[in-house]
Protein backbone atom coordinates (compact mmCIF):
# COMPACT_ATOMS: atom_id res chain seq x y z
CA UNK A 1 0.00 0.00 0.00
CA UNK A 2 1.08 3.59 -0.59
CA UNK A 3 2.47 6.04 1.90
CA UNK A 4 -0.64 7.38 4.28
CA UNK A 5 0.90 10.90 3.39
CA UNK A 6 1.04 10.38 -0.14
CA UNK A 7 -2.77 9.41 -0.52
CA UNK A 8 -3.89 12.17 1.78
CA UNK A 9 -1.48 14.74 -0.61
CA UNK A 10 -0.34 15.97 2.43
CA UNK A 11 3.20 16.05 3.65
CA UNK A 12 4.51 14.51 7.00
CA UNK A 13 4.12 17.35 9.29
CA UNK A 14 0.52 18.48 8.46
CA UNK A 15 -1.55 19.61 11.42
CA UNK A 16 -5.11 17.82 12.18
CA UNK A 17 -6.91 20.16 10.12
CA UNK A 18 -5.12 19.68 6.79
CA UNK A 19 -5.52 16.05 7.34
CA UNK A 20 -9.00 16.48 7.33
CA UNK A 21 -9.44 18.39 4.52
CA UNK A 22 -7.80 16.66 2.56
CA UNK A 23 -9.10 13.59 4.07
CA UNK A 24 -12.75 15.33 2.72
CA UNK A 25 -12.06 16.53 -0.80
CA UNK A 26 -10.18 13.16 -1.51
CA UNK A 27 -13.10 11.19 -0.17
CA UNK A 28 -15.95 13.20 -2.03
CA UNK A 29 -13.96 12.86 -5.01
CA UNK A 30 -13.65 8.83 -4.96
CA UNK A 31 -16.85 8.22 -3.07
CA UNK A 32 -17.97 4.89 -4.90
CA UNK A 33 -21.51 6.83 -5.37
CA UNK A 34 -20.11 9.66 -7.26
CA UNK A 35 -16.81 8.53 -8.83
CA UNK A 36 -17.51 5.41 -11.09
CA UNK A 37 -14.04 4.27 -12.59
CA UNK A 38 -12.67 1.33 -11.78
CA UNK A 39 -10.76 1.19 -8.68
CA UNK A 40 -11.73 4.42 -7.33
CA UNK A 41 -14.17 2.51 -4.52
CA UNK A 42 -10.52 0.58 -3.67
CA UNK A 43 -8.84 4.28 -3.59
CA UNK A 44 -11.87 5.32 -1.24
CA UNK A 45 -10.87 2.32 0.90
CA UNK A 46 -7.09 3.09 1.04
CA UNK A 47 -7.93 6.78 1.29
CA UNK A 48 -10.37 5.79 4.63
CA UNK A 49 -7.78 3.85 6.23
CA UNK A 50 -4.77 6.40 5.94
CA UNK A 51 -7.12 8.99 7.65
CA UNK A 52 -8.01 6.42 10.34
CA UNK A 53 -4.57 5.91 11.40
CA UNK A 54 -2.87 9.48 10.58
CA UNK A 55 -6.15 11.36 12.01
CA UNK A 56 -5.37 9.58 15.59
CA UNK A 57 -1.84 10.68 17.31
CA UNK A 58 -1.10 7.53 18.42
CA UNK A 59 -1.45 5.57 15.59
CA UNK A 60 0.28 8.04 13.81
CA UNK A 61 2.95 8.42 16.02
CA UNK A 62 3.52 4.51 15.40
CA UNK A 63 2.90 5.11 11.83
CA UNK A 64 5.57 7.42 11.20
CA UNK A 65 8.15 5.08 13.10
CA UNK A 66 7.24 1.38 12.03
CA UNK A 67 5.04 2.26 9.22
CA UNK A 68 2.19 0.14 8.64
CA UNK A 69 3.99 -3.08 10.27
CA UNK A 70 3.42 -0.74 13.66
CA UNK A 71 -0.41 -1.12 13.06
CA UNK A 72 -0.89 -4.60 13.43
CA UNK A 73 -1.57 -6.54 16.83
CA UNK A 74 0.81 -3.52 18.94
CA UNK A 75 -0.24 -5.12 21.83
CA UNK A 76 -3.56 -2.08 21.57
CA UNK A 77 -6.96 -2.88 22.27
CA UNK A 78 -9.01 -2.51 19.67
CA UNK A 79 -9.86 0.80 19.26
CA UNK A 80 -13.58 0.16 17.48
CA UNK A 81 -15.09 -0.55 20.22
CA UNK A 82 -14.19 2.64 22.19
CA UNK A 83 -15.77 5.55 20.50
CA UNK A 84 -14.65 8.37 21.26
CA UNK A 85 -14.02 7.83 25.13
CA UNK A 86 -10.43 9.46 24.54
CA UNK A 87 -11.72 12.78 23.27
CA UNK A 88 -14.65 12.76 25.54
CA UNK A 89 -12.68 12.15 28.98
CA UNK A 90 -9.75 14.47 28.23
CA UNK A 91 -11.47 17.15 30.33
CA UNK A 92 -11.29 15.00 33.29
CA UNK A 93 -7.70 14.81 33.92
CA UNK A 94 -5.50 17.46 35.27
CA UNK A 95 -1.82 17.60 36.21
CA UNK A 96 -0.44 18.85 38.89
CA UNK A 97 3.72 20.00 39.75
CA UNK A 98 5.59 22.52 37.77
CA UNK A 99 5.42 21.34 34.22
CA UNK A 100 8.05 23.41 31.83
CA UNK A 101 6.00 25.18 29.32
CA UNK A 102 7.59 24.93 26.14
CA UNK A 103 8.80 27.72 24.49
CA UNK A 104 10.71 30.84 25.76
CA UNK A 105 13.86 30.87 23.22
CA UNK A 106 13.17 32.68 19.80
CA UNK A 107 10.70 30.88 17.55
CA UNK A 108 12.16 29.49 14.82
CA UNK A 109 10.83 27.53 12.07
CA UNK A 110 10.39 23.83 11.77
CA UNK A 111 8.42 23.11 14.81
CA UNK A 112 7.85 19.63 15.51
CA UNK A 113 4.73 18.07 17.15
CA UNK A 114 6.39 16.13 20.53
CA UNK A 115 5.40 12.20 20.50
CA UNK A 116 2.35 11.07 22.38
CA UNK A 117 2.86 8.10 25.05
CA UNK A 118 0.97 5.16 26.04
CA UNK A 119 0.80 4.83 29.97
CA UNK A 120 -1.06 1.30 31.49
CA UNK A 121 -2.92 0.96 33.96
CA UNK A 122 -4.67 -1.67 36.28
CA UNK A 123 -7.29 -0.54 38.44
CA UNK A 124 -9.76 -3.30 40.36
CA UNK A 125 -13.47 -4.37 39.48
CA UNK A 126 -15.10 -1.78 41.64
CA UNK A 127 -12.71 0.94 40.78
CA UNK A 128 -13.80 0.44 37.08
CA UNK A 129 -17.40 0.33 38.51
CA UNK A 130 -17.39 3.32 40.75
CA UNK A 131 -14.14 5.64 39.31
CA UNK A 132 -11.40 6.67 41.00
CA UNK A 133 -8.51 9.25 41.51
CA UNK A 134 -5.16 7.88 40.83
CA UNK A 135 -1.85 9.53 40.85
CA UNK A 136 0.48 8.04 38.41
CA UNK A 137 4.35 9.04 37.77
CA UNK A 138 4.77 9.39 34.24
CA UNK A 139 8.49 9.86 32.32
CA UNK A 140 8.29 12.40 29.15
CA UNK A 141 10.35 14.79 27.57
CA UNK A 142 10.19 18.64 28.74
CA UNK A 143 11.31 21.70 27.54
CA UNK A 144 14.79 21.51 28.56
CA UNK A 145 15.09 24.30 31.69
CA UNK A 146 18.52 25.07 31.12
CA UNK A 147 18.05 26.04 27.72
CA UNK A 148 13.80 27.01 27.62
CA UNK A 149 14.47 24.94 24.24
CA UNK A 150 17.10 26.64 22.42
CA UNK A 151 19.47 23.58 22.59
CA UNK A 152 22.26 26.09 23.12
CA UNK A 153 24.49 26.63 25.78
CA UNK A 154 24.05 29.53 27.94
CA UNK A 155 24.43 32.64 26.56
CA UNK A 156 26.08 31.35 22.83
CA UNK A 157 22.86 31.52 20.56
CA UNK A 158 21.92 28.80 17.73
CA UNK A 159 23.79 30.11 14.78
CA UNK A 160 22.86 30.27 10.57
CA UNK A 161 22.98 26.94 9.36
CA UNK A 162 25.84 26.70 6.77
CA UNK A 163 23.81 23.95 4.41
CA UNK A 164 20.47 26.23 3.76
CA UNK A 165 22.03 29.60 4.72
CA UNK A 166 18.96 29.94 7.06
CA UNK A 167 16.47 29.24 5.02
CA UNK A 168 15.70 25.81 6.50
CA UNK A 169 14.83 24.63 2.98
CA UNK A 170 17.15 22.43 0.22
CA UNK A 171 16.49 22.27 -3.64
CA UNK A 172 16.94 18.00 -4.37
CA UNK A 173 16.92 16.57 -8.12
CA UNK A 174 14.68 13.46 -8.24
CA UNK A 175 15.01 11.38 -10.97
CA UNK A 176 11.57 10.19 -12.02
CA UNK A 177 10.44 8.42 -15.47
CA UNK A 178 9.19 11.82 -16.63
CA UNK A 179 12.83 13.58 -16.27
CA UNK A 180 14.37 14.78 -13.22
CA UNK A 181 12.31 16.76 -10.91
CA UNK A 182 13.18 19.80 -8.62
CA UNK A 183 12.34 19.11 -5.24
CA UNK A 184 12.23 21.57 -2.02
CA UNK A 185 12.60 19.02 1.11
CA UNK A 186 13.50 19.93 4.51
CA UNK A 187 17.50 20.31 5.30
CA UNK A 188 19.15 17.84 6.34
CA UNK A 189 21.53 19.48 8.85
CA UNK A 190 19.30 21.52 10.78
CA UNK A 191 16.16 19.94 10.17
CA UNK A 192 14.50 22.85 8.83
CA UNK A 193 14.86 25.06 11.72
CA UNK A 194 17.73 27.32 9.75
CA UNK A 195 19.99 27.27 12.49
CA UNK A 196 22.40 25.05 13.84
CA UNK A 197 23.66 24.72 17.87
CA UNK A 198 27.80 25.35 17.67
CA UNK A 199 27.63 25.12 21.09
CA UNK A 200 25.13 22.37 22.39
CA UNK A 201 23.73 22.61 26.38
CA UNK A 202 25.16 20.45 28.26
CA UNK A 203 21.94 19.60 30.14
CA UNK A 204 19.96 18.43 26.83
CA UNK A 205 23.05 17.66 24.23
CA UNK A 206 20.98 20.12 22.11
CA UNK A 207 18.07 18.87 22.12
CA UNK A 208 15.90 21.11 23.62
CA UNK A 209 14.45 18.56 25.37
CA UNK A 210 15.19 16.46 29.03
CA UNK A 211 13.54 13.57 30.29
CA UNK A 212 11.39 14.46 33.30
CA UNK A 213 9.40 12.09 35.95
CA UNK A 214 6.67 13.95 36.99
CA UNK A 215 3.34 13.74 38.93
CA UNK A 216 -0.07 13.19 37.44
CA UNK A 217 -3.04 12.64 39.28
CA UNK A 218 -5.75 11.42 37.08
CA UNK A 219 -9.77 11.11 37.41
CA UNK A 220 -11.11 8.09 35.77
CA UNK A 221 -14.60 8.37 35.14
CA UNK A 222 -17.25 5.54 36.64
CA UNK A 223 -18.12 2.56 33.93
CA UNK A 224 -14.64 2.50 32.42
CA UNK A 225 -13.75 -0.96 31.28
CA UNK A 226 -10.61 -2.80 29.87
CA UNK A 227 -9.58 -1.10 26.75
CA UNK A 228 -10.55 1.82 27.53
CA UNK A 229 -8.44 4.81 26.59
CA UNK A 230 -7.98 8.34 28.21
CA UNK A 231 -6.41 11.20 27.04
CA UNK A 232 -4.65 13.61 29.03
CA UNK A 233 -3.90 16.07 26.70
CA UNK A 234 -0.56 17.79 26.17
CA UNK A 235 1.59 15.21 28.83
CA UNK A 236 2.98 13.29 26.15
CA UNK A 237 6.70 14.88 25.21
CA UNK A 238 7.19 18.24 24.55
CA UNK A 239 7.20 19.45 21.06
CA UNK A 240 10.79 20.90 19.25
CA UNK A 241 11.51 24.32 18.55
CA UNK A 242 7.98 25.43 19.79
CA UNK A 243 5.89 22.66 18.56
CA UNK A 244 2.94 21.50 20.70
CA UNK A 245 3.20 18.88 23.37
CA UNK A 246 1.97 14.68 22.36
CA UNK A 247 -0.64 13.61 24.29
CA UNK A 248 -0.29 10.54 27.24
CA UNK A 249 -2.61 8.50 26.60
CA UNK A 250 -4.07 6.06 29.26
CA UNK A 251 -5.17 2.57 28.67
CA UNK A 252 -6.90 0.64 31.19
CA UNK A 253 -7.01 -2.51 31.91
CA UNK A 254 -9.69 -3.95 34.52
CA UNK A 255 -9.04 -7.09 36.93
CA UNK A 256 -11.18 -9.76 37.00
CA UNK A 257 -13.74 -10.00 40.14
CA UNK A 258 -13.31 -13.69 41.05
CA UNK A 259 -17.50 -14.02 41.73
CA UNK A 260 -18.52 -10.92 39.18
CA UNK A 261 -18.57 -10.78 35.47
CA UNK A 262 -19.31 -7.62 33.21
CA UNK A 263 -21.28 -7.73 30.37
CA UNK A 264 -21.59 -3.86 29.28
CA UNK A 265 -23.00 -1.60 31.99
CA UNK A 266 -25.11 -5.40 33.52
CA UNK A 267 -22.56 -7.48 36.33
CA UNK A 268 -23.33 -11.13 35.84
CA UNK A 269 -23.37 -13.75 38.57
CA UNK A 270 -24.42 -17.15 40.25
CA UNK A 271 -26.32 -18.34 43.31
CA UNK A 272 -27.25 -21.26 44.34
CA UNK A 273 -30.39 -22.02 46.55
CA UNK A 274 -31.52 -25.31 47.85
CA UNK A 275 -34.47 -26.81 46.54
CA UNK A 276 -36.91 -25.61 49.01
CA UNK A 277 -35.75 -22.33 48.71
CA UNK A 278 -36.26 -22.90 44.92
CA UNK A 279 -39.60 -24.10 45.34
CA UNK A 280 -40.96 -22.13 48.15
CA UNK A 281 -39.52 -18.33 47.15
CA UNK A 282 -37.28 -16.79 50.23
CA UNK A 283 -35.13 -13.96 50.44
CA UNK A 284 -31.61 -14.37 50.44
CA UNK A 285 -28.29 -11.96 51.04
CA UNK A 286 -26.62 -11.64 47.85
CA UNK A 287 -22.95 -9.92 47.18
CA UNK A 288 -23.18 -7.14 44.74
CA UNK A 289 -20.42 -4.06 43.84
CA UNK A 290 -22.95 -2.05 46.88
CA UNK A 291 -22.06 -4.45 49.16
CA UNK A 292 -24.37 -7.67 50.55
CA UNK A 293 -28.34 -6.56 49.49
CA UNK A 294 -31.63 -8.42 49.77
CA UNK A 295 -32.76 -10.14 47.35
CA UNK A 296 -36.18 -11.78 46.81
CA UNK A 297 -36.68 -15.36 45.12
CA UNK A 298 -40.38 -15.95 44.18
CA UNK A 299 -41.49 -19.33 44.46
CA UNK A 300 -41.37 -21.56 42.15
CA UNK A 301 -38.24 -20.45 40.77
CA UNK A 302 -36.36 -22.58 38.39
CA UNK A 303 -32.65 -23.67 37.72
CA UNK A 304 -30.92 -21.44 35.04
CA UNK A 305 -33.63 -18.45 35.96
CA UNK A 306 -32.49 -15.73 35.94
CA UNK A 307 -32.85 -12.81 38.70
CA UNK A 308 -32.18 -8.93 38.31
CA UNK A 309 -30.86 -6.46 40.42
CA UNK A 310 -31.94 -3.25 39.03
CA UNK A 311 -29.70 -0.30 39.28
CA UNK A 312 -27.09 -2.71 40.78
CA UNK A 313 -24.86 -2.62 37.96
CA UNK A 314 -22.36 -0.63 36.45
CA UNK A 315 -22.75 3.38 35.85
CA UNK A 316 -22.74 4.34 31.78
CA UNK A 317 -19.82 5.65 31.02
CA UNK A 318 -20.19 9.93 30.42
CA UNK A 319 -23.53 8.99 32.29
CA UNK A 320 -23.47 7.42 35.75
CA UNK A 321 -27.06 8.17 37.11
CA UNK A 322 -27.95 5.47 34.66
CA UNK A 323 -26.42 2.33 35.97
CA UNK A 324 -27.16 -1.40 34.56
CA UNK A 325 -28.80 -4.19 36.69
CA UNK A 326 -27.15 -6.88 38.48
CA UNK A 327 -28.39 -10.39 36.82
CA UNK A 328 -28.52 -13.35 38.88
CA UNK A 329 -28.29 -16.62 37.65
CA UNK A 330 -29.97 -19.35 39.46
CA UNK A 331 -28.55 -22.95 40.52
CA UNK A 332 -30.29 -25.20 42.25
CA UNK A 333 -29.01 -27.93 44.68
CA UNK A 334 -30.54 -30.82 45.17
CA UNK A 335 -29.62 -33.49 48.48
CA UNK A 336 -27.61 -36.05 47.92
CA UNK A 337 -28.18 -37.75 50.83
CA UNK A 338 -31.65 -37.61 52.44
CA UNK A 339 -32.18 -37.42 56.82
CA UNK A 340 -34.26 -40.03 57.66
CA UNK A 341 -37.67 -37.98 58.82
CA UNK A 342 -36.82 -35.50 55.24
CA UNK A 343 -36.86 -38.56 53.44
CA UNK A 344 -40.27 -39.65 55.31
CA UNK A 345 -42.10 -36.33 54.39
CA UNK A 346 -40.71 -36.30 50.66
CA UNK A 347 -42.33 -40.13 50.57
CA UNK A 348 -45.39 -39.01 52.39
CA UNK A 349 -45.35 -35.75 49.62
CA UNK A 350 -45.12 -38.20 46.64
CA UNK A 351 -47.81 -40.29 48.10
CA UNK A 352 -49.87 -37.36 48.44
CA UNK A 353 -49.42 -36.52 44.64
CA UNK A 354 -49.91 -40.55 44.05
CA UNK A 355 -53.30 -40.07 45.25
CA UNK A 356 -53.93 -36.62 43.22
CA UNK A 357 -53.86 -38.75 40.32
CA UNK A 358 -50.50 -38.13 39.22
CA UNK A 359 -49.81 -41.21 37.77
CA UNK A 360 -45.88 -41.19 37.05
CA UNK A 361 -44.54 -39.08 40.12
CA UNK A 362 -41.57 -40.63 40.01
CA UNK A 363 -40.77 -40.30 36.79
CA UNK A 364 -41.55 -36.88 36.01
CA UNK A 365 -39.72 -35.74 39.24
CA UNK A 366 -40.57 -35.58 42.52
CA UNK A 367 -41.77 -32.18 42.34
CA UNK A 368 -42.13 -31.57 38.74
CA UNK A 369 -45.99 -31.24 38.92
CA UNK A 370 -46.25 -29.14 42.00
CA UNK A 371 -46.16 -25.67 39.98
CA UNK A 372 -46.61 -26.97 36.52
ZN1 LIG B 1 19.20 22.33 27.15
ZN1 LIG C 1 19.87 24.08 7.27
Amino acid sequence: MADYYDLLGVSRDADADTLKRSYRRLARQYHPDINKDPGAEDKFKEIGRAYEVLSDPQTRARYDQFGEAGLGGGGMPDMGDMGGFADLFETFFSGFGGGGSPGGGPRRRGPSQGDSLRYDLTISFSEAVFGLERQVQINHLETCSTCQGSGARSGSGPTTCGTCSGVGQVRRATRTPFGNIMQVVECPTCDGSGQVIADPCSSCNGRGLQQVRKKLRINIPAGVDTGTRLRVSGEGNAGQRGGPAGDLFVVLTVQPHPQLRREGINIQSEITLNYLQAILGDTIEVETVDGPQPLTVPAGTQPGAVLNLQGKGVPRLGNPVARGNHLFTVKVQLPTKLHAEERTLLEQLAGHHTSKGHRHPHKSGLFGGLFG
